[in-house]
């Protein structure tokens, strides 16, 4: 086995090959604090320096912070045989700031220093995390609406399907389409009628529930996911939006008109077949004479089995749950334990007062998972952070209203339990939480971020 480099052969001189290596390096000596020896490259990139190299540091540093860093006790650890890397913005010969690694070894009486310049790097990542982040939204959201496109839709009904196949939970889908669009169109022009289709998308939206999924389908069919939402419910929802459309004129062009079809997702059902099964309930609203709605037949959710959704006991944590990064999973279990012990409370009709300051201390817990979930995502360029945080805050607003409510002696124990098995445990942290796994492993592995189709 080779022992180290053999000497090199006449005439290569290992200080002329330092001197051209594009990296910056120096070497300091430990007694004085003095640069021994710089290459041209660190001559470039910083000056020539005069003065010590603890003096020099702290003159190319404008954050206190970095210079601090070469306090205390560095250079014994680095003595012990550590070697150093920080990471700073530096100040260069030029006057622009550069991203810099620092790594910092001890050998024979001297630092040895080696600059590694981050910036250009740096950019490029930035420059790809935008990029990505605009095809997202570009994918993502219809221009015209603002809704959710098609793929979206259909992206948000896959993981809306693994929820009902694994707990059970009833989603509901409405198809509504607008009625004689064409003669709109024909009677305005196109430019009128993307008018209405946004006013129309609008008082969609306006009466639909935060966790409801909106998306427009196709020109002007628009399709709604419900998540925990029985085909009755769908179907009083889908009257309302009826009415939201038919009861007031359109600033543009007067009165307008919509049908509705609905399903609910029933054991068997692939996304096509659930799909269709509404799309038949739309053609007969349209056949039966227009603005209604129509249900296509099928639901698993009768009184009774909605009795015993409401009677869940506990929430039971599993490592698959487990979305890869320990700050984030630490949490997720800590909301689980609890929500378990307010579901205890309830079954057992604990004193209010315990249920009241139990709701506060899960409130604390979420506000602080909120908190802390956001700035990993951030750090982690996830594109999706903002959508993320969106349903962060209306999930924290969720649980202040059942938080006062509790406090008044006025929280029905049903809605407190859809909260917690449904919104909070279920749709959110085995839910939206699972989009950002890529994510999570591409950071553990400082990898590029993952692609978006
Ligand atoms: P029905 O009641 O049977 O649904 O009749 P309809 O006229 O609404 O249905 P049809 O499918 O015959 O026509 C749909 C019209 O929607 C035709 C098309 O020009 C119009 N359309 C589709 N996309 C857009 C769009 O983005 N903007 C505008 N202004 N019109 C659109
Ligand atoms: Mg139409
Ligand atoms: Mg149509």
């Amino acid at each position: 086995m080779q022992q180290g480099f053999p000497p090199l052969p006449a005439p290569l001189d290992c200080a002329e090959i330092l001197d051209r290596l594009s990296i910056a390096l120096a070497l300091v000596d430990e007694a004085t604090g003095r640069f021994a020896r710089v290459n041209q490259a660190f001559v470039a990139s910083f000056g020539q320096p005069a003065e010590t190299f603890q003096a020099w540091w702290a003159t190319v540093h404008r954050d206190p912070d970095a210079v601090d860093v070469l306090c205390g006790d560095w250079t014994q650890r680095l003595a012990m045989g550590s070697q150093e890397n920080i990471e700073s913005d530096m100040h260069g010969a030029d006057g622009q700031v550069r991203h810099i690694r620092t790594q910092i070894q001890s050998h024979a009486g001297h630092l040895l220093l080696c600059f590694v310049d981050l910036t250009d790097n740096d950019n490029r990542q930035d420059l790809l995390r935008q990029a990505l982040a605009e095809m997202e939204t570009r994918s993502t959201t219809d221009p015209l609406t603002g809704l959710l496109t098609r793929r979206r839709l259909e992206e948000a009904s896959a993981s809306e399907m693994h929820r009902f196949r694994r707990f059970g939970h009833p989603i509901s889908l409405i198809i509504a389409d607008i009625d004689h669009f064409k003669m709109v169109n024909d009677a305005f022009g196109h430019l009128v009628g993307d008018e209405v289709l946004v006013e129309f998308a609008l008082r969609l939206a306006s009466e639909c529930r935060d966790l409801d999924v909106i998306g427009r389908y196709g020109g002007e069919e628009f399709v709604i996911l419900l998540p925990s939402t029985p085909l009755a419910g769908g179907f009083t929802l889908a009257n309302k939006l009826r009415l939201a459309i038919c009861s007031t004129p359109f600033d543009a062009v007067g009165p307008v008109s919509a049908s509705f079809g609905i399903a609910e997702c029933l054991e068997g059902d692939s996304w096509h077949s659930w799909l269709s099964r509404a799309d038949k309930a739309l053609y007969q609203a349209k056949a039966d004479g227009r603005n209604r709605v129509v249900a296509a037949p099928g639901s698993a959710f009768d009184e009774h089995s909605l009795k015993h959704r409401n009677r869940l006991d506990r929430l039971t944590w599993e490592e698959g749950h487990c979305v890869g990064d320990p700050v984030i999973d630490a949490q997720h279990r800590q909301l689980f334990v609890l929500a378990n012990r307010l579901l205890y409370i309830v079954r057992e009709a604990g004193p209010p007062a315990e249920l009241h300051a139990t709701i506060r201390e899960l409130s604390q817990a979420t506000t602080r998972h909120f908190r802390d979930e956001e700035a990993i995502l951030k750090a982690l360029g996830y594109p999706r952070c903002d959508q993320h945080a969106k349903a962060h805050r209306i999930l924290t607003a969720k649980l202040d209203g059942l938080s006062s409510q509790s406090a008044l002696g006025s929280l029905p124990t049903s809605k407190l339990i859809e909260f917690l098995a449904y919104d909070l445990v279920d749709h959110h942290a085995l839910g939206a939480d699972r989009d950002f796994i890529p994510w999570l492993r591409v950071g553990a592995r400082n990898d590029t971020p993952p692609t978006v189709n």
